[in-house]
């Protein structure tokens, strides 16, 4: 019997939010990434692990690390067309 097992990388937008940039200061659209490792197993996904949260700023490309919670948060007030800090 063969068994088909594989990581691959997995990278998903959670929102686009518009707040201020650490790096810049210019009020510009940040994209919120999630990125990790997912497991699969024949054709079927498992699970993800080793999770990472960046903010990708539109203006100057600056790529901050990030919790969970505040990525959680910014997607949040982004569907809700709220605003971060
Ligand atoms: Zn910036």
């Amino acid at each position: 019997m063969f068994l088909f097992i594989g990581v691959f990388p997995r990278e998903r937008e959670l929102a686009v939010a518009r707040f201020r940039c650490d790096r810049c200061h210019e009020d510009a659209e940040q994209h919120v990434i999630e990125s990790g490792s997912r497991l699969w197993l024949f054709f079927l996904p498992l699970f993800t692990f080793s999770r990472q949260y960046v903010v990708v700023c539109e203006h100057c490309g600056a790529v901050t690390e990030v919790t969970r919670e505040f990525a959680k948060r910014a997607a949040d007030l982004a569907a809700h067309g709220g605003r971060l800090r």
